[in-house]
């Protein structure tokens, strides 16, 4: 089954569109309540713009410049006191750390699907040219589009967000997503969200000939692209029925296929990609308090669904509502060229480097008894490496702020907070004459160090 076709989703896509769109009927009152409220505080406003200008400023820039799209490793050992940084924390604290939120602050969350000039299927899919006026039209509303993770950051109470923020998300891992949609938010400058379900990606069940790949993932995580988890097979996960297998679930079945779908998707997402992912799109925004519940333990930070609304500072974090915007567009559209025939097909290409010859450590294969491990390579075999060019990312944790010395060729970085899977994936990157060298290995933890571990091991102190 490939992604062209897919009519039983589509068809519960549309189900559940339709009743949203009932919502959002009775929400105009709302709405409007909502603008007058905004009005009134039009007095404030300048106040606030000129709080935030240089957060605006640096929003603006984060897709322009290659940045990690994840909270940064320095936030880590903020959010978790882990044994090793407790130390820290109990000595005399910095104070002044927690910039004053403003609290005022509202985000909106909008979700696309698939960018097509020929509209077949409206409640999923709308035209790049229709897309890119709506992007223009944040822009000349003064709109302004912030990242993922800044926003949760605000949420944390960590970073202040402008006053009317827009957050872009874009469901399911299609490659329109990547040929069409990116280059226009690269041309606005906006930062944005992919929520990947994992069987969808090419060579995945579902993963057929208009499906994203990975090596077009990491291109975007690259590129600074936050991409977080949507399930791994796109099911309504309230539901004991598995259509993939076909099959009715018992009681346990069920438990252990949702934690594939919830769990799952997010290890092989972190694993693939090197990335961590702290935000779950609930499919088709079909949920319950026990998905809610799976999902938080699984170490979600943020849950999402389909009904839009504007998220205040407040609003929960498990049931976050976005926009999906559908393109109702007249028939003006559907002769346009088709974008796919414009595509340029897959990734920049990245050399490979084999494992074997940068004396990893812990090697690939190799299962170590720390959840703390120090991390190492030796890039020689690279040739003349860039030495600001060197990226190393850990699954679970997303890039790391390694030291990388120009004159022995190591790369190392001590892991501060605790890997949680019992395998852990390191990408490492680099260029050398001006080539893009990548390297991936993999290594395990003993489970009682990864889950259970109070007190880490004795390990070199980190040079940063
Ligand atoms: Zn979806």
């Amino acid at each position: 089954m490939s992604k062209r076709s897919r009519p039983s989703l589509v068809l519960a896509w549309c189900f559940e569109t339709r009743f949203r769109k009932k919502r959002l009927f009775f929400m105009r009152p709302e709405l409007k309540a909502f603008t007058s409220i905004m009005l009134t505080r039009s007095a404030l406003l300048p106040l606030l713009l000129a709080f935030s200008v240089s957060t605006c400023k640096k929003h603006e820039n984060i897709a322009a410049s290659p940045q990690p799209p994840n909270p940064t490793p320095k936030a880590f050992g903020v959010a978790t006191a882990s044994p090793s940084t407790n130390a820290a924390a109990n000595s005399p604290a910095p104070k002044t750390t927690k910039p004053v939120v403003d609290q005022t602050a509202q985000a909106i969350v909008f979700g696309y699907h698939r960018f097509v000039n020929n509209v077949r299927h409206p409640d999923t899919e709308i035209t790049p040219a229709a897309f890119e006026a709506q992007m223009a039209e944040l822009k000349n509303r003064g709109i302004t589009v912030i990242g993922m993770q800044d926003f949760l950051a605000w949420k944390r109470g960590e970073k202040n967000i402008p006053p009317r923020c827009a957050i872009i998300t874009i469901d399911d891992g299609w490659k329109s997503q990547y040929e069409v949609a990116w280059p226009i938010l690269k041309k606005y400058g906006y930062p944005f969200t992919m929520f990947i379900y994992t069987e969808g990606v090419r060579g995945g069940h579902f993963g057929g000939g208009e499906a994203i790949t990975w090596e077009q993932l990491a291109e975007m995580r690259d590129a600074g692209i936050d991409i977080e988890a949507h399930s791994a097979t796109h099911q309504d996960l309230r539901k004991p029925y598995d259509k993939v297998a076909r099959k009715r679930l018992s009681p346990p079945e069920y438990e252990q296929w949702l934690q594939n779908e919830i769990v799952g998707c997010k290890q092989l997402l972190e694993q693939r990609l090197g990335i961590k992912v702290n935000c779950f799109a609930v499919p088709y925004g079909f949920y319950n308090e026990h998905i809610k519940e799976v999902a938080r333990n699984a170490g979600y930070e943020a849950i999402f669904t389909v009904y839009g609304q504007p998220l205040t500072y407040n609003a929960p974090l498990n049931s976050l509502g976005r926009y999906m915007i559908e393109a109702n567009k007249p028939k003006v559209f559907a002769d346009a060229v088709k974008m796919i025939g414009t595509s340029t097909g897959g990734a920049a290409a990245v050399a490979e480097v084999a494992t074997t010859n940068l004396a990893t450590q812990p090697a690939d294969g190799e299962t170590v008894r720390t959840a703390l491990p120090l991390i190492r390579a030796n890039l020689s075999a690279m040739g003349p490496v860039d030495p600001g060019s060197v990226q190393l990312r850990v699954s679970g944790l997303g890039l790391v702020p390694a030291s990388f010395d120009a004159k022995t060729q190591i790369v190392s970085y001590q892991v501060t907070q605790k890997l949680r899977e019992k395998t852990c994936t390191v990408i490492l990157s680099a260029k050398s004459s001006g080539k893009k060298i990548e390297t991936h290995w993999t290594f395990g933890i003993e489970e009682t160090a990864a889950a259970t571990s109070t007190s880490p091991t004795p390990t070199p102190t980190p040079k940063k």
